[in-house]
């Protein structure tokens, strides 16, 4: 897998409890005060829905995380930087 997208993956997939995230994009240049994630790739366990979140529709960058929100129903989780860096990184490039 090395297709070229407009923001590289930096994570693949993960559980969150209340999420399993299929895919995560970040910017390639990390903000000094939040994360870098543009959009996430995503399963809502409670409505058993994909959906994409990006800001400012289901994806809102905190201090130290995320707050992912199910764009389909009212489920949403705190998701912290640590978790995003913990994915599996498959195509992860930071070494320019
Ligand atoms: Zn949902």
């Amino acid at each position: 897998m090395c297709e070229r997208e407009e923001h590289h993956s930096c994570g693949a997939a993960g559980e969150t409890g209340r999420f399993r995230l299929d895919q995560v994009e970040c910017l390639d240049v990390a903000r000094p005060d939040g994360p870098s994630i543009v959009k996430v790739h995503a399963h809502c366990h409670t409505c058993d829905s994909d959906f994409v979140a990006r800001e400012p529709v289901g994806l809102t960058a905190i201090s130290g995380g995320a707050v992912l929100s199910c764009t389909h129903c009212s489920n949403r989780q705190a998701i912290g930087q640590g978790v995003f860096d913990s994915l599996p990184s498959s195509g992860r490039r930071n070494s320019v």
